[in-house]
């Protein structure tokens, strides 16, 4: 097992519920990470944010946790949850591959997601999109072909073609996926390494919505 800290860095028009929680917990342990979730209220409520603006804002938010998990050599995911992105279809993003340290951080915007899905589907679509990013801190990358995937990385504008995509109880990483962070673990796939994302640049920009 490997402790992951996972800072959830929200504004305050977001409360963080234990179910919502619970699913991303749950996510992360079927790659064997044991995840301690710690919550941060942003007082920045700033809409439109580019991918710049979120490093910056997850620089400014990630202390004393960021350094605690480094001395106990734990690995560490800032998730900002925010308004919206400049690109105002973006559900979420991981935009963090500027620095020494890359893959840190990553984003999910409440504002497109009240206003494109019902408010039953809202928890679910912020869960889902939440341990996407979270994927692509780890490097993962959108399936090459989605004909019969339904992963948790498959894109929101894919997954929503299939039917019951919300209603896994615990959104899954595909096998290959697993595999590879078996593999690759601390290579590629620690988050905060030298190592930026190895999908293509525009996977990491497509988490929209139609
Ligand atoms: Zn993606």
């Amino acid at each position: 097992m490997i402790d992951l800290i996972l800072q959830i860095t929200h504004v305050s028009e977001f409360t963080p519920t234990s179910g919502w929680s619970n699913r991303i917990v749950n996510s992360l342990s079927q790659l064997n990470l044991n995840t301690k979730i710690h919550y941060v209220n942003l007082d920045d409520d700033s809409l439109g944010l580019t991918n710049q603006e979120l490093h910056s804002l997850s620089h400014q938010t990630d202390q004393p946790l960021k350094s605690e998990a480094i001395i106990n050599k734990n690995w560490y995911i800032n998730l900002l949850i925010t308004h919206s992105h400049k690109d105002s279809n973006l559900l979420g993003i991981m935009f963090d591959n500027l620095g020494d340290r890359k893959r840190e951080g990553c984003a999910v915007f409440i504002d497109p997601i009240s206003t494109n899905f019902d408010a039953a589907e809202q928890t679910r679509v912020l869960a889902r999109t939440a341990i996407h990013e979270i994927g692509h801190a780890f490097n993962f990358c959108h399936p090459a072909a989605f004909g019969s995937d339904i992963s948790v990385m498959l894109p929101t504008r894919e997954a929503q073609k299939k039917a019951n995509w919300l209603e896994s109880s615990s959104f899954e990483y595909s096998q290959a996926d697993k595999d590879f962070f078996t593999l690759e673990r601390d290579l590629l796939c620690k988050p905060g390494s030298p190592q930026p994302s190895i999908c293509r640049p525009q996977e990491l920009e497509e988490d929209m919505i139609q």
